[in-house]
């Protein structure tokens, strides 16, 4: 039997691979490439793409194709096959170091928020040899970037890679202080996925599901998620399946797969993998989606990855785990046994609660889109509020450096169980705290409010960035000074005096908490409108402008695409809603009706009086009454939206989403009054529990 180790990376061409097929010299220059950035010479892309094909036709492959992350949040990919015609009408099969480096697909059909003009369509696309080549589908995929003819970047990946060199070259100017012997600075991602999963036939006959990947009605179920018996439950044997195979096929390709559970809603999953460099963590979370979604199929299921599928239940995040690490194999973020005396990591710890504190606008933006904008701040997802938690006792340890005390009152740090024969358990430092948008947990931070659906690339630009200002005015500060110590330890305290109100350890999802970090001045942007304008401020424009991670007619091209994106899914929402309203809900209620009123007058005419039933007839004849009336209202708000794209994604904001809610709850209530074999599709029951 193939063991896990047989199957790892059997799809992908590795170092492993690249070794064994490629000449001593060629296998040196690319890995040095990969590890340091250098150009890499056509004569060695010519040679890689040779021992590619190769591979790749070994191991079934008929087609290449350059796999990118245009601004969609999906991947892209356009099949090319390997042939090649020769003189006596036959085929070779070929690939060239030109074809390998660089791609010409057309970009016209991309979104690219008006930076490439319709008359030029041409996009190319180039070669990241940082993130292997693996195979999907018969088909060799080669990760790539992806921009304009003018340069100017279209994708997810460019801006990242830009954003990893920016913190890099910061962070080392930081390091430089202190003695520790790094080459390099690398950020590092482990993104937890949350999904849904039901039945695929079940999902069929629910065209809001199909269509917006969420359910726009649908009445609560009697049993919600009160009893909390879902969260790490039994993997029910279907599920446990499906999970198999996905992290077999995620083996494959390379993906370190680790860790599944059941989540806290009924049929809610999570899958993490190990962490990875921010680059190839992002890949591998595109392909994670890819994969969650095709391998459902295989079982009669459907994979949800909308941030929230049902209304009344726990919606579905990514938690973002984030650290900084040095090359030679130093944690950044590691506070050691004696924190207060750690300065490296205080100081790395204040460049991020710096950062955070000075851009949460910023970060808040990262995570805006339509889907989110249910989960954040609705009492089971972190608030729109973004916070850090540290925990009690590096809050402590601050606290001890704001007073200027050079000892600190250490907590307790073994556990005690009251049982002898268990193990001596070492409590960990920095409890969890679910609420906290931006929780340190010990050894990175993570950042909970990234939607499931996200592509992980924008929310990582923005950490990266904005901590590699804060290290940069650092490292300026260290450049300048005349006594390094003293810079160091008057960065820190300067950073806790002006930046403590961001440190936030309680309950995120109180009223009180809203109420105090407005006291604070922290800012609390509901929605992904009230949000968004933040993305274009000159404060945003030139951090990003200085950091060479966009220019400011990038920014402007990712805001109108945000922008664009959220109107685009409330208008198919909007649409769907009132088609699903029109034609199978009022028919049904329509024909519920009918059938009971031609039932109650038979009973009539034999004398038998059912003033009840004629009562329940009249509460679904005024219901039914009701969600015509909505409905028609809807239909005339959809006729009028604005064309300008800021005043068009205010008018969804609010006018459509208050219509589509009034229409909602009118169904929602009939769904409670009519027979379950008149209503034209499932009902929540079927698709949370019917797995
Ligand atoms: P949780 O208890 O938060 O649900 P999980 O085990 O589900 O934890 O996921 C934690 C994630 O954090 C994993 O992807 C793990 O690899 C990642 N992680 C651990 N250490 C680091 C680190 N230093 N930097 C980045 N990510 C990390
Ligand atoms: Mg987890």
């Amino acid at each position: 039997m193939e063991t896990v180790a047989d199957i790892f990376g059997s799809k992908v061409f590795n170092l492993t691979t690249m070794k064994a097929r490629l000449p001593k010299e060629t296998y040196k220059s690319l890995v040095d490439t990969i590890n340091n950035g250098t150009k890499l010479e056509p004569t060695v892309a010519e040679v890689v793409a040779n021992a590619m094909k190769d591979w790749a036709i070994e191991n079934g492959c008929t087609h290449y194709t350059h796999w990118f992350q245009p601004m969609t949040g999906v991947t892209a990919e356009k099949h090319d096959s390997f042939i090649s015609p020769t003189d006596d009408g036959r085929v070779v099969m070929e690939f060239s170091g030109k074809e390998l480096v660089m791609g010409e697909p057309d970009a016209s059909s991309f979104p690219s928020g008006g930076l490439r003009a319709t008359f030029e369509a041409r996009g190319y696309t180039a070669w990241d040899p940082t993130s292997f080549a693996f195979i999907k589908d018969k088909t060799l995929c080669i990760p790539t970037t992806f921009f304009s003819y003018s340069g100017e970047v279209l994708d997810k990946k460019t801006p990242l890679l830009r954003s990893m060199e920016a913190i890099n070259k910061e962070a080392l100017r930081v390091l430089k202080y202190f003695d520790c012997d790094a080459p390099r600075v690398v950020s590092y991602v482990g993104p937890e996925q949350e999904y849904f999963l039901t039945d695929k036939e079940l999902y069929e006959k629910r065209k809001d599901l199909m269509l917006t990947g969420r359910t726009l009605f649908g009445a609560p179920p009697a049993k919600g998620q009160e009893l909390e018996d879902h969260y790490f439950g039994q993997i029910k044997e279907r599920v446990s399946e499906y999970m198999k195979e996905v992290d077999e096929e995620l083996w494959k390709l390379g993906v370190l797969a680790k860790t599944k559970h059941n989540e806290v809603a009924p049929a809610q999953h999570e899958v993490a993998p190990i962490f990875g460099t921010t680059n190839i963590a992002t890949d591998h979370n595109q392909l994670t989606m890819e994969i969650l979604k095709k391998v459902a199929s295989h079982h009669g299921l459907v994979c949800l990855l909308h941030e929230k599928p049902y209304e009344g239940i726990n919606g579905s995040g990514k938690h973002n785990n984030w650290s900084l690490g040095t090359t030679n194999g130093i944690n950044l973020f590691k506070p050691g046994k004696k924190p207060l005396e750690n300065k490296m990591f205080l100081l790395f710890l204040s460049a991020v609660i710096k950062a955070v504190d000075e851009y949460a606008a910023l970060l808040r933006v990262a995570v805006a889109t339509a889907g989110n904008d249910h989960r954040l701040g609705a009492n089971e997802a972190p608030p729109a509020i973004v916070s850090i938690f540290l925990g009690d006792e590096l809050t402590s340890v601050l606290k001890a450096i704001k007073n200027g005390e050079t000892t600190v009152d250490s907590a307790t740090s073994i556990l005690k169980t009251g049982v002898d024969s268990l193990p001596v358990i070492r409590k960990d430092t920095t409890d969890r705290n679910r609420t906290s948008p931006f929780a340190f947990t010990g050894n990175r931070f993570e950042f909970r409010m990234p939607g499931s659906a996200q592509s992980i690339s924008g929310i990582n630009i923005v950490i990266n960035t904005i901590v590699a200002e804060a290290l940069s005015q650092f490292a300026d500060a260290l450049d300048a000074a005349d006594d390094v110590h003293k810079c160091i330890d008057e960065l820190i305290k300067d950073t806790i005096e002006k930046h403590e109100r961001i440190i936030f350890n309680g309950n995120g999802y109180s009223d009180e908490w809203c109420e105090e970090a407005e006291r604070r001045g922290l800012p609390n942007l509901k929605t992904t409108v009230d949000a968004l304008p933040e993305f274009i401020s000159d404060k945003a424009v030139a951090v990003f402008s200085k950091h060479n991670v966009f220019s400011p007619v990038e920014v402007e091209a990712r805001y109108e695409i945000i922008l664009e994106d959220y109107s685009k899914a409330l208008h198919i929402e909007m649409l769907t809603m009132l088609e699903i309203a029109q034609q199978e809900i009022l028919p049904a209620c329509i024909k519920y009706s009918n059938d009971m009123a031609e039932g109650i007058s038979m009973k009539k005419s034999v004398g038998v009086d059912v003033p009840s039933e004629t009562a329940l007839l009249k509460k679904i004849s005024e219901y039914t009454g009701s969600l015509i009336d909505r409905t028609n209202a809807l239909k005339a708000i959809s006729e009028k939206v604005p064309e300008e794209p800021m005043e068009m994604a205010q008018y969804y904001k609010n006018t459509v989403i208050p219509a589509m809610n009034e229409v909602r709850s009118a169904a929602d209530t009939l769904e409670t009054l009519v027979g379950k074999e008149y209503w034209p599709f499932p009902t929540y029951t079927d698709l949370l529990y019917r797995i």
